[in-house]
């Protein structure tokens, strides 16, 4: 082997990232509990996609799901309340080149971050959104969310939950999300495939992940799951959004896969055309887009 090859292949060999590479501290998750296998899918498509860790973002807000970013070696903020969303989107315009991945739960994105969900979803930023939807509070012991199923006992229904779910895939539709899928903890093959199709997806990406709450969340209906979940069909048009709401919405069947997928304007595409940059291609010497320009045009 020549000398200049075998530098090649050494230097080939030290730029790969191993699944080490992502693993960064002990998960806290109860043992059983959907968001481990999750976080062990992550872990598994950075490696095998070679996401370099210094250009890779997970951003969170609060809640047992938003812990994630905690448990991944990339950069990561762990954010407040319902505030995941928002702070990616200031994470994304600040370096358009890093790979932004948030991960929050049911009550975090629902409830209290409900308000930033579709000001997001419109302005089709190239973010990644995975909703860990465990159908209840977990971290704080028991209540109602936003996606607990009617009837069944919490903490603070104590004679059933009278509310409706919100279903956070026919959502992200209906204000307008540009791709969006919906996966289970259980079935993590098909997850790391819809995560990375939602990263390379150009655009904002929801992947709804059911994620069982095994301590709190027994009577909310995962266990019908089984007789419940189906692949999206192949004759499916994903770029067909009404067909999508109805597989979305569907009251007896789960669907899994992508939902839609569409192609349109990204907003940093829109910004920099719009002259929102400093007027030069992207490198490394600066953040890409004129952050302090557009602060009164975000907040
Ligand atoms: Fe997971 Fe529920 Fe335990 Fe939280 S309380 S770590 S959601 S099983
Ligand atoms: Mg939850």
């Amino acid at each position: 082997m020549s000398r200049s090859l075998s530098q090649c292949v050494i230097k080939l060999h030290e730029e790969h990232h191993a699944l080490e590479d992502y693993q960064g501290g002990v998960p806290r998750w109860c043992n059983g509990c959907g968001d481990n296998a999750i976080l062990a899918a992550m872990q598994r498509l950075c490696s095998e996609e070679d996401l370099a860790p210094e250009n890779t973002v997970f951003v969170s807000g609060i809640g047992c799901s938003s812990r994630l970013p905690g448990f991944v070696r990339s950069y990561g903020f762990h954010g407040v309340h319902g505030r995941a969303l928002p702070v990616a989107l200031g994470v994304k315009l600040g370096n358009p080149r890093l790979t932004v991945v948030v991960a929050g739960g049911d009550g975090d994105g629902l409830s209290i971050g409900a308000g930033h969900f579709p000001h997001v979803v419109r302005r089709n930023i190239d973010i990644t959104y995975l909703m860990l939807d465990n159908r209840i509070y977990g971290l704080t012991k028991g209540q109602t969310s936003p996606t607990t199923p009617r009837g069944i006992w919490t903490k603070t229904a104590p004679h059933g939950v009278i509310e409706y779910p919100m279903n956070p895939a026919g959502l992200a539709l209906s204000y307008g999300a540009s791709f969006v899928a919906r996966g289970y903890s259980n079935q993590t093959k098909q997850l790391q495939q819809l995560v990375m199709d939602g990263i390379r997806h150009r655009g904002f990406s929801l992947v709804q992940v059911l994620s069982p709450c095994v301590t709190f969340g027994r009577a909310c209906g995962f266990d019908a799951l089984a007789e419940q979940l189906k692949e999206v069909p192949e004759t499916h048009d994903r770029k067909d959004s009404r067909a999508a709401y109805l597989l979305a919405t569907d009251p007896e069947t789960m669907y899994t896969g992508i939902l839609y997928e569409d192609d349109r304007p990204e907003l940093v595409e829109v910004l920099q055309q719009q002259g929102g940059t400093r007027g030069r291609e992207l490198d490394d010497s600066g953040p890409a887009i004129d952050v302090e320009r557009l602060i009164g045009r975000f907040s």
